[in-house]
């Protein structure tokens, strides 16, 4: 309703007020909040910052401009084609880096951007240092988006706007958003639960530069003149990311209120002090930078959600809903996780060497052994996270040899980590969702909100580990146990057939350790496979059909609890005889 009628006096602004410098001020104010808004999505979003969108912008500008002076290509087309060109040179420049950390992808964006500026200011084609002009017979028709007047270009702009915060909404009501947010804050832990993390930056940077170019485009039918310093420099690449930052990076409308914060002060400030210099807005956002940094990192958007904070945190949940007690029926015979000769080294440690584990469906297997045994590591090689140096893993017959970490999930096999990992900054409903089956998703489906099915699934595991208070907490709110309940639940949402978890009840105080004991058992009761990484001994009496026992990267022992506490080993290990 608000944006509704916000945006019908915008419309109407033009009729309203005919100062010539005011609907400047907003044309600009509306193809800074597309940048913005667009870079969001790749910056504020996922998290991967940007420092080259000034490349998509220029892109955008040059391909259409090329294609109308050169051959007589409307801009419609132009544009078109040049959100097209953006699209695949961001994944071209994504494919690589995205694969490195991020701050690889932020210094490979600023070199391209470097890059940009250095070819087409050398390139005779499109006007070198020289730029180009936009051909100007053509006025006054829509088709050509050429204009004598300001106010077909303000709606032009707006219109722009209209769509990147659009887009935008769509992506932050849609399940992408919630994924985005989750790359941001711990990729691997996404790709833990089965999120291609790869796929989804390409998505968000693909769009991000299609729509930087088609802002791109609009700007040079505006200004009717580019050149490499004005279209490609690196003076629009920063002042984007700061626009995003000050109005608020990860919300709908923050770049919105950046942009209009921002560039209103800087075009008036422009206007009022330009005759002491240039450099004064400059000085102003510097300052305002720095205070947002001390005061609310989150931005304008931040204040905002500060002063409706919402209500306190709710008190303990209520009773459980235990999964129903199925059938206790013994593990069966048919091994579902076969491990044989994993050997992984790092440098001169041998972190495994030779080990071969095997786990049977409807089993808890336990592995036990001192630090440094190797446990952890074995966990990292059956889950993609790091890549044997030998031997193989298969789950129900199907190797698993060099996939990703997000297709073993895809193929039923799941891991926590030892050091907690979740996504603090969202809410336990929203953790519960990135970890929802990924295997047929695509990014475009990912812009629906989540099936029903899938939203009673996680108020269902909420229940299981008794979190159903506390579905929109943030999770970095919760206790260290109930962390520890909700990565559980999170495993248990992929609907993965086999769960490791790597010491589930480290660090958790005693009355939560009887819960995650009494839930494991009882979902295994419902048929679930569990290997457990566990130091506590009375957790895996109370737990483990057998148990391996590790030492210096081997398995030294194996057999139920009883048997392998026989081992001299294990007594010397555990009981310090
Ligand atoms: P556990 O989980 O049984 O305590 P880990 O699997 O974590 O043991 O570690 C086994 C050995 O491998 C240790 O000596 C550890 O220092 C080493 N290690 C584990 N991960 C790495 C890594 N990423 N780089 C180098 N060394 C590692
Ligand atoms: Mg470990």
């Amino acid at each position: 309703m608000i944006p509704a009628l916000g945006l019908a006096v915008l419309v109407a602004l033009p009729w309203m007020v005919a100062d010539s410098f005011f609907l400047n001020a907003m044309i600009l104010v509306f193809l800074f909040g597309t940048l913005a808004s667009a870079w969001n999505l790749i910056g504020g979003y996922a998290g991967q910052l940007s420092f080259g969108h000034a490349v998509f912008f220029g892109l955008g500008a040059y391909t259409s401009t090329v294609l109308l002076s050169r051959h007589g290509v409307v801009p419609w087309v132009g544009g078109a084609v040049g959100a097209v060109l953006a699209a695949a040179l961001s994944l071209a420049v994504g494919y690589p880096t995205f694969r490195l950390r991020r701050h690889f992808f932020a210094l490979a964006t600023l070199a391209l951007g470097e890059i940009a500026r250095i070819t087409f200011l050398n390139w005779e084609y499109v006007g070198a240092a020289i730029g180009l002009y936009v051909p100007l017979q053509f006025r006054n028709r829509l088709s050509y988006l050429m204009w004598d007047a300001k106010p077909p270009y303000y709606l032009a702009a707006l219109a722009l706007g209209v769509l990147a915060v659009g887009v935008t909404a769509v992506v932050d009501r849609g399940r992408m958003g919630i994924y985005l947010r989750a790359i941001n804050q711990d990729e691997d832990a996404a790709r833990a639960v089965g999120l291609d993390t790869l796929r989804y930056k390409q998505w968000a940077m693909a769009v991000s530069a299609a729509l930087t170019a088609l802002a791109g485009t609009l700007y040079a039918q505006y200004v009717l003149y580019i050149d490499p310093y004005n279209v490609l420099t690196a003076r629009i690449s920063l002042l984007v990311v700061v626009i995003a930052l000050i109005g608020g990076r990860g919300t709908v409308w923050g770049p919105v209120v950046g942009a209009a914060f921002i560039v209103l002060l800087s075009e008036y400030t422009r206007s009022t002090l330009g005759h002491l210099g240039q450099g004064y807005d400059y000085i102003l956002f510097g300052l305002l930078i720095m205070l947002l940094a001390l005061y609310e990192p989150r931005g304008a958007m931040g204040v905002v959600r500060r002063l409706r904070r919402r209500s306190p945190l709710p008190v303990a949940g209520a009773a459980k809903d235990r999964p129903p007690e199925a059938e206790a029926g013994p593990p069966t015979a048919e091994a579902l996780l076969v491990a044989r000769g994993m050997t992984k080294r790092f440098g001169g440690i041998v972190a495994l060497d030779g080990v071969s584990l095997q786990v049977r469906r409807g089993e808890i297997v336990g592995v036990i052994g001192p630090n440094g045994a190797g446990k952890s590591t074995l966990f990292d090689c059956i889950t993609g996270f790091q890549r044997p140096d030998a031997g193989t893993v298969e789950v129900g017959g199907l190797s698993l040899r060099h996939q990703p970490p997000h297709r073993i999930v895809h193929h039923g096999v799941v891991r926590t980590f030892q050091l907690l990992r979740i996504f603090p900054e969202l809410t336990v409903r929203e953790n519960l969702l990135v970890a929802q089956p990924h295997r047929a998703e695509s990014p475009w489906a990912a812009l629906r909100p989540s099936p029903r099915e899938v939203e009673e699934r996680a108020a269902r595991w909420m229940r299981v580990v008794g979190l159903e208070g506390y579905r929109d907490v943030p999770a970095g709110e919760l206790s260290y146990g109930q962390q520890k309940l909700l990565s559980l639940a999170m495993a248990l949402m992929t609907g993965a057939d086999v769960v490791l978890l790597d010491e589930p009840t480290a660090g958790v105080n005693p009355a939560v350790i009887q819960e995650v004991v009494a839930c494991i058992r009882e979902l295994n009761r419902g048929g679930q496979t569990f290997v457990v990484i566990e130091h506590n001994m009375e957790v895996i009496d109370a737990l483990a059909h057998r148990v391996y026992f590790m030492a210096d990267g081997r398995v030294l022992a194996e057999g139920t609890p009883q048997q392998v506490r026989q081992n001299p080993q294990v007594l010397e290990a555990y009981y310090g005889r």
